[in-house]
């Protein structure tokens, strides 16, 4: 687990540091931040997928229990109320 791990910790610690810096960075430029937004996506197995996992998740009936193909986080900035996404 990420977060149980200290060493892997201190790692995402600094990394969200370095982050915050460089949007503090480009704010103090003029840039405007205010709709940057960060968003966790996931890609299951398709629906017709016989894996393990996938066959876990449709016995439970709950299709976030199925086989991840892509697991990640996207930040971006959001065009108000049109073109939300990236
Ligand atoms: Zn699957």
């Amino acid at each position: 687990m990420l977060f149980r791990d200290p060493r892997r910790r201190a790692m995402l610690e600094l990394a969200l540091t370095q982050v915050e810096r460089v949007l503090k960075e480009m704010q103090r430029e003029g840039m405007d931040l205010s709709t940057l937004k960060i968003k966790k996506y996931q890609k299951t197995h398709y629906t017709s997928c016989t894996c393990a996992q996938c066959l876990e998740a449709k016995r439970a009936n709950n299709p976030h229990k199925r086989g991840l193909l892509e697991d990640g986080y996207k930040l971006y900035i959001g065009l108000g109320s049109e073109g939300a996404e990236p």
